[in-house]
């Protein structure tokens, strides 16, 4: 919390992140009591009137940020992405089909893994031999049933640099670019989207899909994990984890208000132009992903001198810098810019970079 330290930090945490200021002041007043019902948030019923409504304004908000037609169907389910990898391989590939993969990160390589287990699923293209540094072109055409991509990769740093488009459904792992610019829906069979990366606290995911496209895999879905058994509850099949959906409901309610998907494609833009301008500018530092397929969410980064990895830390850590340490799998450094991070906080990470240049250059 910005108000309790004494110093401003720049939250650049990968996940679960930074939230609008005002979205964490809201979500804790209702843990307290909502919307003047005497009763808290988390301690009433999820049938009442007050979190039903909650639930219809959540669902609504994504229909309408997302321009969604009225055959897409939103649900906010538990498990995260993770399980979100296997209930989108159940329900998108026919009995007798199969799933193709594009391998582009951990994550993509995941829900390919989970898919396997039921025995339809292979790779369609994979960057693993370049130490997945890029975004390799997506085949137009597929042989199986249906294609998943994982739109930005978190870890590594990469992103497709639009929706592409395949001749069979196209399902995809957005959890973490899902919000930050306008999507073309339409060229979507599911969207889904753990929400701690762009919308929320960890606790819900975020599915999106054609309901014409689901509901035709021939298989005998165990309940939970069956897309249709949840939208005949209207998202309400069992207990909702109701403050993950209060807190996504308060920060899509922000979103709009701030001018929405295409407001934050436009500062995302602004604030990548920033931090990629400085990586490519400064001698000391070298960007992990190629170019072309450079994220507007991650950008991975890596010291031109391993010794100055531990030094440029805590140089950061000494700006207020916060959550800038790379993963494991990448090393280095690794600047996360949901859309509630502000540009400052951008720019306060590139004059950490220049005065770095200035003292070990
Ligand atoms: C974080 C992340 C996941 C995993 O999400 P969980 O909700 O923790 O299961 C999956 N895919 C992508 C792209 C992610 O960034």
């Amino acid at each position: 919390m910005m108000s309790t330290t004494t110093q401003t930090i720049h939250n650049f945490s990968a996940g679960p992140c930074i939230l609008p200021q005002s979205v964490m002041q809201q979500a804790s007043d209702a843990v307290l009591e909502l919307n003047g019902s005497g009763l808290s948030l988390i301690e009433m019923s999820h049938r009442s009137k007050a979190f039903v409504e909650v639930m219809e304004e959540a669902r609504s908000l994504v229909r309408s940020e997302l321009q969604l037609p009225d055959r897409y169907e939103v649900l906010f389910l538990q498990g995260g992405a993770s399980l979100g990898f296997l209930t989108t391989a159940l329900n998108f590939t026919p009995v007798d089909g199969s799933m193709d993969y594009a391998v582009t990160g951990t994550w993509a390589k995941k829900a390919l893994k989970e898919a396997k287990k039921m025995g339809q699923a292979q790779a369609l293209t994979s960057s693993e031999d370049t130490g997945f540094d890029r975004i390799p072109a997506l085949p137009g055409t597929s042989n199986a049933s249906a294609v998943h991509i994982t739109t930005n990769n978190t870890i590594f740093g990469t992103q497709y640099a639009g929706d592409p488009v395949v001749d069979k459904p196209l399902v995809a792992d957005m959890s973490s670019d899902i919000f930050s610019r306008p999507v073309d829906i339409e060229r979507y069979s599911c969207i889904y989207a753990g929400a701690q990366k762009n919308m929320g606290p960890a606790g819900t995911v975020l599915y999106i899909y054609d309901k014409e496209q689901a509901g035709q895999s021939g298989r005998d879905i165990p309940s939970y994990l069956d897309l249709q058994v949840h939208a005949d509850k209207d998202s309400m099949f069992n207990t909702p984890p109701v403050f993950a959906i209060y807190t996504s409901m308060l920060t899509l309610r922000w979103l709009k208000a701030e001018g929405g998907v295409k407001a934050m494609q436009q500062r995302n833009a602004a604030k990548a132009d920033c931090i990629y301008s400085e990586i490519d500018r400064n001698p000391l530092f070298n960007g992990f992903a190629d170019t072309g397929s450079r994220s507007v969410m991650n950008a991975t980064f890596t010291a031109q001198d391993d010794s100055h990895t531990p030094l440029f830390l805590e140089a950061c850590a000494a700006a207020g810098i916060n959550g800038i340490k790379g993963h494991r799998s990448v090393g280095g450094f690794r600047a996360s810019m949901y859309n509630a991070l502000p540009l400052s906080s951008v720019k306060v990470l590139a004059e950490v970079m220049q005065e770095f240049e200035r003292t070990h250059g």
